[in-house]
């Protein structure tokens, strides 16, 4: 069992990484935010224990960067007791389980063995249609292998269309999947939006995945088009 500890408070760390190696565990420890996404990034280890309160780079940042990089070992966070920062936090940003500063050894020892016998969760599945590619985990698009850049929105619409390829979807349901559910401005909105997708995905290849169906919606074609 290899585990990472990412803590600047040095002596905490030291404490940890006695405590763990007494349990069997071969244990590493860094002290700053940089240091920990290097090491996660270059080694394997089945658990990483992240403070969130670190010097260069925050925990936060941290496991979204992990995240990013498609990296999905679990991450216990280290939340600090007042509070300051929300566990809730953590879990949006990928984080597996999280322990409250000052904590028991033995609840570390017992949710690090539970971490690490669920493993690394399952990262969400990429996308295709034909040669298109959306991977939700990295946040990338390509064509034929040929990668693709997007804005956040036209990420968040292509996402909805591949899910529901070659399926009519109308525009108030890509407005309640991809557009916030408060939105209330023009639904013409997804028109244009169509329209940037597809001089990025269809026209340079030219190809026509993106379908308008009159009077109804739009569909993505199954095979990529
Ligand atoms: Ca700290």
């Amino acid at each position: 069992m290899k585990v990472l500890v990412v803590e600047d408070e040095v002596r905490l760390a030291e404490a940890v990484q006695r405590g763990l190696a007494a349990e069997g565990m071969s244990v590493d420890i860094v002290h700053n935010g940089v240091d920990g996404l290097w090491a996660a990034t270059e080694h394997p280890y089945d658990v990483i224990v992240l403070d969130i309160m670190l010097p260069r780079l925050s925990g936060y940042r941290v496991v979204e960067e992990l995240r990013e990089r498609g990296i999905w070992t679990p991450v216990l966070m280290l939340t600090a007791k007042d509070g300051e920062h929300d566990q809730v936090d953590a879990f949006d940003l990928g984080a597996d389980d999280y322990l409250t500063k000052p904590f028991s050894f033995l609840v570390l020892i017992a949710r690090l063995r539970a971490l690490m016998r669920r493993g690394a969760p399952e990262r969400p599945v990429v996308q295709a249609a034909g040669d298109l590619t959306l991977d939700p985990a990295r946040r990338r698009v390509a064509r034929g292998g040929v990668e693709i850049a997007l804005t956040p929105r036209e990420f968040g619409l292509l996402e909805f269309l591949i899910r529901h390829r070659g399926d009519v979807v109308t525009k108030p349901q890509i407005l309640a999947g991809v557009w916030d559910s408060a939105y209330d401005g023009d639904p013409n909105v997804v028109e244009v939006y169509v329209g940037y997708l597809r001089r990025k995905i269809d026209v340079p290849f030219d190809r026509h995945a993106i379908e308008t169906v009159r009077g109804m919606g739009y569909r993505l074609a199954d095979d990529g088009g």
